[in-house]
């Protein structure tokens, strides 16, 4: 695919999950919960795992609100990690990540993600992107302490 088709289909995914972004609501029965906020564009979430006793994430949920790439984000998010167990969530966030920061990652592993990695080309937006992997990341560890990108 050449850059252009990437860039359109980038603004796609972005429009599509952005507007009607897909685990949109509370689990009942989840087992790990987290909020994440990024101050710098107000994009907020809170995250809900339901974790099996095998470590796989057997259901995952966000709500919140914030800008079309922080929501597009998330649910693409909650769609790649479904039925991963916390080892594997936790490897993609590292790829995610690293692809957001201009580093070296695997394409393959992080499959549709990678449509995100036109956020790289506008700094300011990262923080949108991987808001809900750090949200995700603190929820995997157990964590209580709301997730912030402004530490
Ligand atoms: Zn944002």
């Amino acid at each position: 695919m050449d850059d252009e088709n990437l860039r359109i289909l980038y603004q796609e995914m972005i429009l599509d999950h952005g507007r009607s972004p897909r685990h949109f609501h509370q689990i009942d029965d989840y087992t790990c919960s987290l909020e994440g906020f990024n101050p710098l564009c107000g994009d907020k979430i809170t995250l809900y795992l339901k974790v099996d006793k095998d470590g796989i994430i057997d259901k995952a949920s966000f709500q919140g609100h914030g800008c079309a790439i922080s929501q597009a984000s998330s649910s693409m998010m909650l769609e790649a990690i479904t039925r991963m167990n916390k080892k594997e969530a936790l490897e993609l966030f590292k790829h995610f990540r690293a692809m957001c920061l201009s580093q070296e990652y695997d394409k393959n592993l992080l499959g549709k993600l990678h449509l995100l990695e036109g956020v790289k080309a506008f700094p300011s937006r990262i923080k949108c992107a991987t808001l809900a992997w750090h949200t995700l990341e603190g929820c995997l560890h157990n964590g209580e302490k709301p997730i912030t990108t402004e530490e």
